[in-house]
């Protein structure tokens, strides 16, 4: 079929334009700013990698590896996936770069899409953006607290106050085992009533039943994880909220939270924005992942990060009233032109002031002065600049401010200084 309007965006993707745009700019610009401030270097990874990288990195039994992925194969034949997140592909540069080997402490933010392929509902993406960091080269407990701490100033900075930070300690290594374990006791007794997925991960990977939406309310009384963790691990754990106390952060200890990816260990924190009502997604997430370098073919190297939905605090801002009754400052310059002799004179004009820095927009086509002035009113702009023949003939301009509603008559010398007393 040939019917070229029926084309449309594919499902579960989505333009972002006009104000939202606006939006995810300015949060990116604060992101950066914030970042820098926390001495995080920007690294931009591709969006397509290797499959052999998730299915390593993620866990073969995790829900994105085994039902999410955007898999697809190029001419040669490779397994290529869209990235469904951010993490694997920036331990696997920091691996090819070969600081994995000295152990290089590295603190990395990037900002970007990430695509999962799954059924499309209300809150749920196949392409979504997401902005997070990744923290290199420290095991100690602070860095932790300053990914926790780091991940809640971007909220705060781009408006979302009193966020909840929900944290856990799902072990190492060493003492998962005696976790998962403990847990497995305790849903054998319930076995008859668990959903079918909880059967399955009762034997490929127990922690993930924890995850489970169905079985919410049978898995309360589930053990916590936090009474199986061996000493390094409880102290690293005490440690952390040591920190988070002296700088006054408040969190709550969530004894069943263990995300759903396999690579985490030790720390893991969700962040929820107030009047969390229970069926919301967190705005931001994040933990430990001390072996994933390893896990991936480098050489051990402990690290620390989180992931932030932007598309999510998108939607709550725009939900807030304050975003919405934040009204839209004027701003640059609409020049109308009158006739066609003025044309190549207007647009020697435009090009003069977009070079002194003035945003400056302008049609020279032949709408009339009364639907030009409508359409430099719709774009928000502070003034119009009209160039009539007129005004040409006694080298003058006319000065139009849309918001102070004034209109002047001055010497095309005077113009900068006219626009720089406001701008
Ligand atoms: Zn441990
Ligand atoms: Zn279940």
């Amino acid at each position: 079929m040939n019917d070229l309007s029926s084309i449309q965006a594919v499902r579960g993707m989505h333009d972002i334009a006009g104000d939202r745009m606006e939006q995810l700019v300015r949060m990116e610009s604060f992101a950066r700013d914030l970042f820098f401030l926390y001495a995080y270097q920007e690294i931009r990874t591709p969006h397509l990698e290797s499959l052999v990288l998730f299915e390593r990195a993620l866990g073969q039994t995790t829900d994105i590896v085994e039902k999410e992925m955007f898999v697809l194969k190029d001419r040669g034949e490779r397994l290529l996936v869209l990235r469904p997140e951010g993490t694997a592909g920036i331990v696997r540069s920091y691996i090819e770069n070969d600081l994995d080997k000295k152990s290089v402490i590295a603190k990395f933010f990037y900002m970007g899409s990430m695509y999962r392929a799954e059924r499309p509902q209300a809150g749920r993406l196949r392409e979504f953006n997401q902005i997070g960091s990744e923290y290199f080269g420290n095991n100690a407990p602070s860095a932790d607290a300053e990914t926790i701490e780091l991940a809640c100033k971007l909220l705060e900075t781009i408006g979302i106050q009193n966020v909840q930070v929900q944290l856990n300690s799902i072990g190492c290594s060493e003492c998962r085992p005696n976790y998962q374990r403990v847990l497995l006791d305790f849903l054998m007794k319930f076995k008859d009533q668990l959903c079918s997925d909880c059967i399955k991960r009762m034997d490929r990977n127990p922690l993930r039943a924890l995850d489970c939406k169905i079985d919410r309310d049978k898995l309360e009384a589930a053990p916590s994880s936090l009474d199986t963790l061996c000493l390094a691990c409880k102290d690293h754990h005490l440690e952390l909220e040591a920190f988070l106390k002296m700088i006054s952060l408040e969190y709550k200890i969530v004894p069943h939270l263990v995300r759903g990816l396999d690579y985490y260990n030790r720390t893991v924190f969700e962040i929820y924005s107030p009047g969390k009502d229970g069926s919301q997604d967190a705005l931001a997430a994040g933990g430990r992942y001390d072996t994933l370098t390893q896990q991936l073919g480098g050489a051990l190297v402990p690290a620390v990060g989180f992931a932030m939905g932007v598309e999510r605090v998108l939607n709550l801002l725009e939900q807030t009233k304050a975003s919405q009754s934040e009204t839209k400052k004027r701003e640059g310059v609409f020049l109308i032109a009158l006739g066609k002799e003025t044309f190549a004179k207007s647009f020697q004009t435009l090009n003069f002031l977009r070079s002194k820095g003035f945003k400056t927009n302008s049609l020279l086509n032949h709408q009339s002065l009364k639907s030009q002035m409508r359409f430099a009113d719709g774009l928000g702009a502070r003034f119009c600049l009209i160039i009539g023949e007129d005004e040409i003939k006694n080298d003058q301009v006319t000065l139009k401010d849309l918001e102070q509603k004034s209109q002047t008559l001055i010497p095309s010398s005077m113009l900068l200084q006219e626009l720089a007393k406001i701008q």
